[in-house]
């Protein structure tokens, strides 16, 4: 288990997945054989399955405890959720509860949920089944949705050329959460805390937020999809085959690479591969991750 000390907070990866499952060519359509030659001594193999071509996308929450209080920074894809158009995600059975409880957390113990966005493997455990209904897993938890991505999908769900939205995720998702009273939408940048800022960072959705925390003067950036994968800090002009608004989302990509480089923030992606976190080095004009220990 990944566990972390931030100022006066302990931070947690909560594991959904951690496996090759995207081609690399397909997910990134700038992907070439010179990257990985240059890049092979760490890609290879937490970054990358050299043998199939396929990246190793870890699936993960982020799990704060500060100050007395519970949070859990995006939901991954969940049980038993019918996604038959991916089928590595199709109807998962993980044990992503007794990971959080292996934290010593409970569901009803999470008191608040932020979602960077709301694609489909960033809700998921948003909600859970029982007895044949979708109901929050986290029932005393106040979810954090982008208003810009709640209206957009909305949106998108209703038409029924491009519905149900998101795989099928809005549905089961986000508006079991919505109709049980327990979202608040943000809009803009604004503070929720006095640990947590959050801040429009638009492109890969058009409502992708991006989380800053900061506790006892250390920071961290939790940038949801801003960036998928560590080449991207080498990279920052890549963008992902799921990535909506193409300049928008190199403008935010840079703009969280900026901010960890000069503030020394830690930068805590959705699906990095292991050690799943690192900071961020300026260097010759670009950017360099530097990660922890022996990765
Ligand atoms: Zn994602």
């Amino acid at each position: 288990m990944v566990e972390l000390k931030l100022g006066g907070a302990t931070v947690t990866r909560i594991e959904e997945s951690y496996e090759p499952n995207f081609e690399a060519q397909k997910f990134f359509p700038a992907w070439n054989a010179d990257v990985v030659r240059q890049h092979r001594h760490w890609l290879s193999p937490n970054h990358y399955d050299e043998a199939s071509g396929f990246l190793k996308l870890s699936v993960h929450s982020w799990l704060i405890k500060v100050g007395g209080k519970r949070i859990l920074i995006d939901t991954c894809v969940g049980n038993h959720k019918p996604r038959a158009y991916r089928p590595k995600w199709h109807m998962m059975e993980t044990r992503y509860l007794e990971r959080l409880a292996a934290a010593g957390v409970k569901p009803d113990e999470i008191d608040m949920v932020m979602c960077t966005h709301l694609h489909v493997d960033h809700v998921g455990w948003n909600t859970r089944l029982d007895n044949g209904r979708w109901v929050p897993t986290f029932k005393n938890a106040q979810y954090v949705f982008s208003r810009e991505d709640y209206d957009f999908y909305q949106k998108l769900d209703k038409d029924p050329e491009k519905g149900p939205a998101n795989g099928g995720s809005f549905r089961d998702s986000v508006l079991p959460v919505v109709e049980a009273g327990l979202a608040q939408m943000v809009t803009g940048a604004q503070a929720l805390d006095e640990s947590l800022n959050v801040e429009p960072a638009p492109g890969h959705t058009p409502g992708t937020i991006a989380i800053k925390f900061e506790s006892k003067g250390e920071k961290a950036l939790f940038c949801g999809d801003i960036l998928h994968h560590a080449l991207q800090v080498y990279h920052p002009e890549w963008n992902s085959f799921a990535c909506l608004d193409q300049d928008n989302a190199r403008k935010s990509r840079r703009t969280a690479l900026e901010h960890c480089a000069g503030t020394g923030a830690r930068l805590l992606p959705c699906h990095f591969g292991a050690p799943f976190t690192c900071h961020i080095d300026s260097k010759a004009g670009g950017f360099a991750p530097r990660f922890d220990g022996r990765f």
